[in-house]
């Protein structure tokens, strides 16, 4: 039972896929909601741009309000739950300065403007809560701003976009190309009309910069987040990857180097055995290296309405109970300074698949340049065509900058056809 009488209200901004499930959850679990929090949790209203649209039954006609200022202003808790930067951003900081608590699973935002929203939720010592922005309903800012606030991360590998996976994996085990399962995806409302921010890899971007900040203790931004989509992995490549018993996964990669961070999302090949490997459909998993808790993954559904809005509700759980009674959570820790490198300076190891002149002397050629540029070959395969020989060489670790010069010679060599694709390798020692 409530413990204090006065309730805490919440403005939800925003009623589409996951707004709609929040005001569901709200108003069906009002009594244990109020149970954990210790007062009761009123909805004071829900903001939406179009206050006549048809919408589900379970929202409240009597609830939507197209005034934003006015529900923001009597509220304890606001919810942002619209999207894109503007007027998200204005009405979170008009909230914030209001004293009032925020909780948004805008990444988009929080990846552009997080360094000015949380100094604003500093300055009035107001909450800034998050979870639903990176990885929907899967527990992963919190475990990482708080549970391993005391470890250090050194670490992060994560499939971070369901659309981009599902679009894979469905390459991977249907043998199907890369236009027919996007076309798919969209009939099924697996991807977007426009897919651009998922299959651009923006998307998953956005959450990497996120994600980065918490574990790393700076602010790390989108701009710094170096960002390739997976609109050029051919069904080729899925077949040469499983030949080298790899399959290919988009990844959201966050790593400490010795003279800095990197912080990147590319396509990247996984060993079949890797734990990210076997992550299907549309889930989502990250998998996080610390060097006092060693290995640890999470695993579940990174979107959806209701998945989405579990993840949101934990967080108005917190800061409601907060302004029931008493106290605040974590601010935002930003007071580490390691130099985000850029690409070039990345090390990992890479997969190089080419065509090459079917003569004698060419492997040797091949090497030559690869040891020039001082990148290690650890395998080569070869795989015979017309004319001409397939060769996948996959590389010991590498700076990115080394590879690319090995890249560019290879296709000045006299003996080299073609450079189909380089893939980087991630997750094998
Ligand atoms: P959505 O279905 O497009 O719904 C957006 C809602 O916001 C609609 O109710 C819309 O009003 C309202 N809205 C948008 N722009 C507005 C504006 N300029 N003024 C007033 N109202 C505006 O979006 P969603 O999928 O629920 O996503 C919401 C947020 O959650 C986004 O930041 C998204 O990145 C994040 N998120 C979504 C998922 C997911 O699975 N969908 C997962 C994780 C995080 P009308 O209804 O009147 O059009």
């Amino acid at each position: 039972m409530p413990t204090s009488s006065a309730p805490v209200k919440i403005a939800v901004l925003g009623c589409g896929t996951v707004g709609t499930q929040v005001v569901r959850l709200l108003l069906e679990q009002a009594d244990d909601l109020a149970a954990r929090v210790g007062a009761p949790v009123d909805l004071a209203g829900v903001y939406v741009r179009d206050t006549s649209k048809p919408r589900d039954a379970v929202v409240p006609v009597g609830l939507l309000t197209s005034d934003a200022e006015a529900l923001v202003d009597q509220a304890d808790v606001v919810v942002e739950l619209m999207g894109g930067m503007e007027p998200a951003r204005a009405l979170i900081l008009r909230a914030l300065a209001r004293g009032a608590a925020v909780v948004t699973a805008n990444k988009a935002l929080l990846a552009t403007h997080g360094a000015e929203l949380h100094e604003a939720a500093d300055a009035a010592g107001a909450d800034l809560y998050y979870e639903a922005a990176v990885a929907g309903a899967i527990p992963l800012v919190r475990p990482v701003r708080e549970s391993l606030a005391g470890d250090r991360v050194t670490k992060i590998l994560g499939i971070v976009n369901g659309t981009t996976n599902y679009v894979l994996d469905e390459m991977t085990t249907k043998g199907l190309n890369y236009d027919d399962v996007v076309a798919e995806a969209q009939r099924l409302g697996y991807a977007e009309a426009d897919p651009t921010a998922d299959v651009g890899g923006h998307d998953a971007a956005a959450k990497a910069a996120i994600l980065a900040s918490l574990a790393f203790h700076q602010r790390v931004a989108l701009d710094d987040v170096y960002c390739e989509g997976i609109t050029e992995v051919t069904a080729d490549d899925i077949i040469a990857a499983k030949e080298t018993g790899r399959v290919i996964k988009l990844l959201a990669v966050a790593e400490q180097a010795d003279a800095g961070v990197t912080v990147r999302v590319h396509p990247a090949l996984l060993p079949k055995d890797h734990p990210l490997a076997n992550v299907r459909g549309a889930f989502n998993a990250v998998f996080v290296e610390a060097e006092a808790a060693g290995e640890l993954m999470f695993y579940g559904q990174g979107a959806g309405g209701a998945p989405t809005a579990s993840a949101v509700l934990g967080d108005v759980v917190s800061v409601a109970r907060h302004k029931a009674n008493g106290g605040k959570g974590p601010r935002e820790s930003n007071y580490a300074r390691h130099e985000v490198l850029p690409m070039d300076a990345a090390m990992t190891r890479y997969a190089v698949r080419m065509s090459v002149a079917d003569r004698p002397g060419v492997l040797a050629q091949v090497a030559s340049i690869f040891a020039e540029h001082e990148v290690g070959i650890e395998s080569v395969r070869q795989m015979a065509g017309r004319g001409h020989a397939g060769l996948i060489l996959s590389t010991h670790r590498a700076p990115e900058s080394a590879l690319r010069a090995t890249v560019e010679a290879l296709r000045g060599a006299d003996s080299v056809n073609d450079v189909w694709s380089v893939l980087r390798i991630e997750g094998e020692a």
